[in-house]
């Protein structure tokens, strides 16, 4: 997979400390050094080499249980790096690491606050401040984010849309995944939380979400929503095949207006210029498209935004993910070079 990185003014650097001039030297020129992309999913875990250019080499997906033994995760995680490392030879070409994590982290971009999919004994990634413990034991620069900020950062770059409004991302996949660009920057809020769209409250709700509070969006509209709707109506069947076969019956219709909810909400709230939306749910295969969207223009604000609004589908490359955290730090290295 290979495409161009827009708008670059200047190469980035190592992180001051971290690379000396041996090993310098060893990295030949600039040019040649990568970053390591890294996407945690709740149910993948995908990394790859990423070149300034944007080209993804050695691209590799197994399964999130790799960072779910015992121990600690980020001990585990320490060791699929190290080894892809080692598999690919690239310890001397490496400049960065950049992870996404299926998580909110905080302001300074450094601890992981919770990550409900990832657990082990010892908590997961709870809490822990991933770059810290990895930039000591790897010895190099480590940037993390939550993993819709790089999965959209990668629709930014591809589609050039740095300083051109407003963009919002929404991935409805185990959770609901949003992330909003604002004209040349992410939304983080005080705390890095911002934009945690799957936890806004639904009225009168009894039930209780994975975060531990009442009514959120992901109680209604999630993956293991889907797959709960399934095993009460149509266990029989295969779960792949629910929206192609039961799309206009009222669990699937219910399950659609649950989508939109969060989705309209954010578009009466931004007025985006566009909206991109992806996910392992909007890909399932006769997944009616119309019909949510139909929701989502029912409860849009008249006359504006109404229907006034780019739809754009989420690349399905799959190193979009690694792509987009491998953007993430170089843009970061860059900004510290300056
Ligand atoms: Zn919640």
């Amino acid at each position: 997979m290979i495409w161009a990185w827009p708008g670059r003014r200047c190469l980035p650097t190592m992180r001051n400390g971290y690379m000396n001039k041996e090993r310098e030297n060893r990295a030949g020129s600039r040019t040649g050094g990568i970053a390591v992309g890294i996407d945690i999913g709740g149910t993948n875990f995908r990394i790859g080499a990423v070149s300034r250019d944007g080209q993804v080499d050695h691209f590799e997906k197994i399964s999130s249980q790799v960072l779910c033994g015992p121990g600690e995760a980020v001990e585990l995680l320490e060791e699929q790096i190290r080894s892809f490392l080692e598999r690919h030879s690239l310890e001397d070409r490496t400049l960065a690491v950049g992870i996404g994590f299926p998580s909110p982290v905080d302001a300074a971009k450094e601890v992981v606050y919770n990550c409900p999919n990832l657990q082990n004994e010892n908590g997961g990634f709870d809490g822990r401040n991933v770059v810290r413990f990895l930039e000591d034991r790897l010895k190099l620069p480590v940037f993390i984010n939550k993993d819709a900020n790089n999965l959209l950062q990668y629709e930014i770059a591809v589609h050039g849309w740095k300083g051109k409004g407003i963009t919002i991302g929404i991935y409805y996949g185990t959770g609901i995944g949003n992330s909003v660009y604002l004209e040349d920057h992410f939304l983080g809020g005080k705390h890095g939380t911002a934009c945690d769209l799957g936890h806004i409250p639904f009225y009168l709700s009894d039930r209780y979400c994975t975060c531990g509070n009442r009514g959120c969006a992901e109680c209604y509209a999630s993956g293991h929503v889907l797959r709960d709707i399934w095993q009460e109506n149509w266990p029989g069947e295969e779960f792949p095949l629910i929206f192609k076969n039961h799309s206009s019956d009222r669990p699937v219709q219910e399950f659609l207006e649950a989508m939109a909810i969060p989705m309209a909400s954010e578009i009466n709230i931004f007025d985006p210029d566009r909206v991109v939306v992806g996910g392992g749910v909007i890909e399932m295969e006769g997944f009616p498209e119309e019909a949510f969207w139909d929701y989502v223009y029912e409860f849009t604000r008249k006359p504006c935004p109404g229907r006034d609004f780019d739809v754009v589908h989420a690349s399905r490359e799959p190193g979009a993910g690694t792509a987009g955290s491998a953007f993430y730090a170089f843009e970061q290295l860059e900004k510290i070079e300056k």
